[in-house]
This record gives C-alpha cells, structure tokens and sequence, in this order.
C-alpha cells in the first residue's frame, strides 16, 4: 500500500521546513518571501500545538540577559535546597543532560556572558523591528500590547545587579530604564498590593507582548496566501543527504495500518530543522550533536473581567522569575525550569505553587477558579543562543534552540536564515 502521504506531497521540493512551531513558520515565512516554494511539515494537527503554545508572551529584547551568568550558579545551588524554588533538577543517567550542565557552567564567565548577551540583544531587536513590520503588512492581530515591559525586584542585591546589566543593555541600543517603586507603580497600578515589598524595577518602553499560538496561527494562513504548503500529522522519521539535496522519511502520526517503516520518502533542494525539542534526536544519527536539551516550564492562563484589578502591563517577577502578559480578556504567567529530560507531564504541586505566587500579587482577580494550566519544554541550549545556520550536512540548515526566548527571536532568525541560504 502506498504511503497515503504522497497524496499530499510532491516526490521533488524545493524547501521542506520540518517544525510549525514559531521558529519554524517564521523560516517558511522569509523564505518565500524570498522566492522560495516552501513546504511546512509537522507532526500535530494544527500549528503551534508544543512548545510555541501557551508561553509567557512576551517579545523581550531588552530584559533578554541568559540564564547563564555570572550570578546563576549560586542562585541554582541556593534554589536547589528549595522545593518551591523556580527551578528544578531531577539528576539522571543520561550523558546528554550531564554534558549539557556542564557547558551551561562554562557560559557563566563573565566574558562568555558579555558575548551571549551582545549576540542575543542583535537577533532580537532585528526581531522585534521585523514582527512590527509583519504586523503592519499582513494586519496581525494576536492580542498584542506595545506598552513595554516593567521588571520589578524585591531585593537590593538583584535590584543593584540589575543596574549593572541595563547599562549594558542601553550600550547594545535597548532602551531600559531604571525606575524606582513609585514609577514602577505609576506604569502599573495593579502591583499595589506588593508596593511596600518592591525595591524597583526596570522599564523597556519598547518591548512587546503578544499570543504566540494565536500569532503563529495568523502567520499560518499568511504564508498559505503567498503559496507556502502545510502537511500537518506528518511524522519526520529520519533525514539523510543524497545528491543535490536531502531525503526526509515521514509518516502520518495517525497510521496503525501501515507495515512499520513503510515511509513516505521525500527530496527536497533544502530541509530546515525547526522541530524545537525533538530536533536533537532527529540529528544525532546524521552525527549532528546539538548541545540542546528541555527546560520544562509551565504557564497558567486567567480570565479577566474588565473591573478585575489586573495588569495591563507585561511584567517580570525578578524574585519568582514569573512573566506576566494581558491576552486581551486573559492573563497568562509563565515560569519554572525544570530540568527533567523530555517529560511534558503538568506537576499539579508546581501549579498551586505558581498560583499561590500570583494571587498575592494580584488578589483582585475573581477568576482563578477557571485557569488553564500548561507545560512545554523550552528547547535551551547552554549559552541561549539559537543554532541558526548551516549544519555540516549539506542542504540541510539548522532553526532550533532558541530556549526561553523564541517568541522574542523567531522573526529575526528566520529572516537571517533566509537570507544565508540565499547567499549558499
Ligand atoms: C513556560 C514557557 C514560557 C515561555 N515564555 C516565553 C516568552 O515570554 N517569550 C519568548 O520569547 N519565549 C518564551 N518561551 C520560549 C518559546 O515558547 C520557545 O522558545 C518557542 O516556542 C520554541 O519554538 P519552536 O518553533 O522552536 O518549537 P515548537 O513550538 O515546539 O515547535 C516545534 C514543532 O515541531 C513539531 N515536531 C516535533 N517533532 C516532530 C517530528 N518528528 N515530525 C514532525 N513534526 C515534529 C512539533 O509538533 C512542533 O509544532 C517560553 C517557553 C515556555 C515553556
């Protein structure tokens, strides 16, 4: 029986972008604005359904220093005595994690932090110039907000940490300001209930918040206007190169009735990895050794009623390291890493402590009764910064790793991307 696959795809492509997650609709996206006839595949019924669905929402170019740090061992030692703490760590037999936690500390050097923060805040105000421009051709609505983003502290010691970073934030062109208690309150009223308990905080006028899922489904069908192809619930199996190109085995997800390993082999000029997560395993039998592993983090999604004291202002929560975006008529909170392997499981105890975290904050709000909660694992790779390029297979190009910060970075990588194939 033939692969019911081929009914929907060509034999011969020219790009095949594997992964419809933000990262990957952005690649497919610059490219046939480039001329390029492009193909998206993914295993999922619709776009955006993992890691790309329910994030924290921010486009945070200007809070946008890695995780790794000089200050981060120390914290992460300090959260690891902590079962509330924002991040966890469950130690397993797998050299990948291992390897993975012991490059993440050789990026904490001073100077190797200095060049992951130049290289992060140069990818992602080319982002967040190229998403206004989107956003103004195509008409996105994706319950934006162009209000900024305050970062708030509750300690001196963080407080005075980050004055040191946002001069070098403002040096790299971001602009991010230091503000005291009052001003913080003054942008974002809804914050009264902590006013005694923050120090200060941080204010980026020109950052952003938006709903990735709902931004990558409007992108969607602007890409289908400009001719891009969507096969949805097609596994990648494997990927190898062949003359002139490369060859991508797939399946449907959903086929039980086909003999294992009845694949549907396709070729195309180029492939572009953008699978998020799931593209390290799929690159290890090419020899392709992506230092990218998952940091698991969870959000919760409240409605809102118009006389709900909440915020309209996307914030950060320096001391819990929560985000906080307006959705329109919902909040979203978005925080926690966890360290875990590729378990997306919701931790039913991480959610009531988040929330116990943000009902502090905001106690006014009637209805966290009737929260969602998510999970999705960040695809992080030690430094924070994405692998956007070439891979030492030819035709085949890298779009992945772009961590806690993909939203903020997908445009900006996809249209350098774009640009680098064209120039190959
Ligand atoms: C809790 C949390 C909060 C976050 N907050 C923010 C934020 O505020 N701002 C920000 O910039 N970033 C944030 N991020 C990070 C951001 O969400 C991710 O970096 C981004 O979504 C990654 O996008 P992606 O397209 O690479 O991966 P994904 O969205 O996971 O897309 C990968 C796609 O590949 C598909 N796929 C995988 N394997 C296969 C296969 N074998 N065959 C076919 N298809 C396959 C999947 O179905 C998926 O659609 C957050 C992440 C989390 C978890």
């Amino acid at each position: 029986m033939a692969n019911p696959l081929y009914q929907q795809l060509e034999r011969d492509n020219d790009v095949l972008v594997l992964g419809a997650g933000v990262v990957g609709i952005n690649a497919a996206y610059w490219l046939a604005k480039r001329g390029r006839q492009v193909t998206v595949i993914d295993r999922r019924e619709a776009v955006a359904l993992e890691t790309s669905y329910a994030n924290g929402g921010q486009v945070s170019v200007c809070h946008a220093e890695p995780w790794a740090n000089p200050r981060a061992p120390w914290q992460v030692l300090r959260w690891l005595m902590d079962s509330q703490a924002p991040l966890s760590f469950r130690p397993r037999l797998d050299a990948q994690q291992w390897r993975w936690l012991l490059q993440w500390l050789l990026e904490c050097t001073p100077a190797r932090t200095r060049r992951n923060t130049i290289g992060i805040v140069d990818l992602a105000l080319h982002s967040r110039e190229l998403l206004k421009q989107q956003r103004q051709e195509h008409g996105l609505d994706y319950h934006q907000s162009s209000q900024g983003i305050v970062h708030f502290y509750r300690t001196e010691s963080a407080f005075k940490a980050a004055q040191s970073v946002s001069h070098l934030m403002r040096d790299l062109g971001c602009n991010r300001q230091v503000i005291d208690t009052d001003r913080v309150l003054d942008i974002e009223p809804a914050l009264s209930a902590v006013k005694r308990r923050i120090v200060g905080g941080t204010y980026t006028a020109d950052d952003e918040s938006g709903d990735a899922h709902l931004y990558t489904r409007a992108m969607r069908r602007v890409c289908e206007s400009m001719g891009v192809r969507f096969v949805m619930q097609a596994e990648v199996q494997s990927v190898r190169a062949v003359s002139g190109g490369v060859e991508v085995a797939l399946n449907r997800r959903d086929d039980i009735d086909l003999p294992t390993g009845d694949y549907a082999l396709v070729r195309a000029r180029d492939a572009v990895v953008a699978l998020g997560t799931a593209s390290t395993a799929l690159l290890k039998p090419l020899g392709i050794n992506l230092s990218l592993y998952p940091a698991k983090g969870y959000s919760m999604t409240v409605p809102i009623a118009t006389d709900d004291m909440a915020p309209t202002v996307s914030l950060t929560d320096d001391e819990n390291k929560l985000v906080f975006s307006r959705l329109g008529n919902r909040l979203r909170v978005a925080g926690m890493a966890e360290l875990v392997g590729y378990d997306p499981r919701i931790d039913r105890h991480r959610c009531a402590a988040m929330a116990e975290q943000v009902k502090t904050l905001f106690p006014h709000i009637r209805a966290y009764d009737q929260t969602e909660y998510w999970a999705g694992l960040r695809p992080s790779t030690p430094s924070n910064r994405p692998y956007v390029g070439p891979s030492r297979i030819p035709h085949l190009w890298l779009n992945t790793g772009h961590g806690s910060l993909g939203w903020t970075m997908s445009c900006g990588s996809g249209e350098r991307l774009s640009k680098m194939m064209l120039l190959a």
